[in-house]
């Protein structure tokens, strides 16, 4: 192994020590650099020899100098998953041939394995990780070399928004049906669900700038009137159909439905965006008691593709989402095999899906249409 790839596993093992941290404190709303870590049990405060990745938990046989309570394995499990990952990245990217491709992709994977440990251990995906990860993945495309088989710029905000779109149309389409065809209680204004589903609509008829630009204006209006534009999700999502039916069979399926995807989840994204940089810094709202809606998939969720779909572009972002789809299907099942009764989040598996896609995606898809020339 050469020098450098060593230096790779050290600073992996390094970033992932740092992921432990931030997987316990950022859900708990904790400082992340300070205080300094501490036993959880005996509080007693552990010396530079207690912190060496994945080293102090081997010597230490997994317990603590002080109180001799057991430490989880998980934590030099992340620092060599971390180590593992750094160093898969550097052989695949190398300095030598790519340049600094590589940089951002190692801050994105830590990023994706921090966000898959916090969503299985709260069932919850921050945004300050994937509205960040999100806009880093977009301006990562400036620093690819070429030929590394990775997104330009606007293949990336053409990505993040169809992932987005995915997910956000599997939340609302679910959402509906779920609620057996009744109007959505969500009100939120300038931007929210009305304006979502409206470039939906619109992006089916005009392609995705035009849904993107129909729901702005609508945004736009609420802001200066005040009021908001209401419109029911049944009969909506009902006139969808029909146009989406339409363009099939004016032969343009494909067309219809990316754009409508497209429109949705750029839409979803700058709302996201807009209500975190609103609410920055305040405490969460206490949810509403008794309003909870049934909801067929986070908004969580919604980000976390939108990162993926930046970093992958739209071919492998789709088989990222089709690996997820089935890698949760499986894992759902077993996890009912297993008499698991808790609900198992999706985020993990979207991340999972969206490194192999990154790792394996040129060279799955290279396979398939190879199978589809023969
Ligand atoms: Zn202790």
């Amino acid at each position: 192994m050469s020098f450098v790839l060593v230096l790779f596993a050290v600073l992996g093992a390094l970033i992932g020590s740092f992921a432990n941290v931030v997987i316990y404190r950022l859900p708990r709303r904790q400082s992340i650099v300070f205080p300094g870590s501490r036993c959880p049990r005996c509080q007693h405060r552990l010396g530079v020899g207690d912190l060496i990745p994945i080293l102090s938990w081997l010597l230490l046989r997994g317990r603590c100098r002080y109180c001799q309570a057991a430490i989880s394995a998980r934590y030099p499990l992340v620092e060599m998953l971390m180590a593992g990952g750094f160093v898969l990245l550097a052989l695949r990217w190398p300095l030598e041939s790519y340049s600094a491709t590589v940089l951002p992709l190692l801050a994105l994977f830590a990023m994706l394995v921090i966000l898959a440990l916090i969503d299985s251990d709260e069932q919850l995906l921050p945004d300050s990780l994937t509205l960040p990860g999100t806009a880093l993945a977009v301006l990562a495309t400036l620093l690819y070399a070429p030929g590394s088989g990775l997104p330009n710029l606007s293949q990336a905000v053409f990505g993040a928004s169809l992932g987005a779109g995915v997910i956000v149309l599997i939340n609302r389409l679910g959402g509906l049906a779920l609620r057996r065809f009744g109007d959505t209680t969500e009100r939120l204004g300038p931007i929210g669900m009305d304006q979502v589903n409206l470039a939906a609509l619109a992006g089916v008829l005009g392609g995705w700038l035009w849904g993107l630009g129909i729901a702005l204006v609508g945004t736009l209006a609420n802001a200066v009137t005040g009021r908001l534009l209401r419109l029911p999700e049944g009969p909506l999502y009902g006139l969808w159909l029909l146009t989406l039916t339409l363009m099939t069979v004016l032969g343009r399926p494909l067309e219809a439905i990316s754009g409508s995807l497209a429109a949705a989840g750029a839409v979803a994204v700058l709302g996201a965006l807009y209500w975190w940089l609103r609410d920055w810094g305040q405490p969460p709202a206490p949810e509403p008691p008794g309003e909870e809606e049934p909801i067929a998939m986070g908004f969580g969720d919604v980000k976390l593709a939108a990162l993926l779909g930046a970093l992958l572009g739209w071919q492998n972002l789709l088989l990222a989402l089709f690996l997820s789809f089935v890698l949760g299907a499986v894992g759902g099942l077993l996890g009912r095999a297993l008499g698991g009764g808790r609900q198992i989040p999706f985020g993990p598996y979207l991340a999972l899906g969206g490194l192999l896609a990154l790792f394996f995606g040129s060279s799955l898809i290279a396979w398939y249409l190879g199978l589809l020339g023969r």
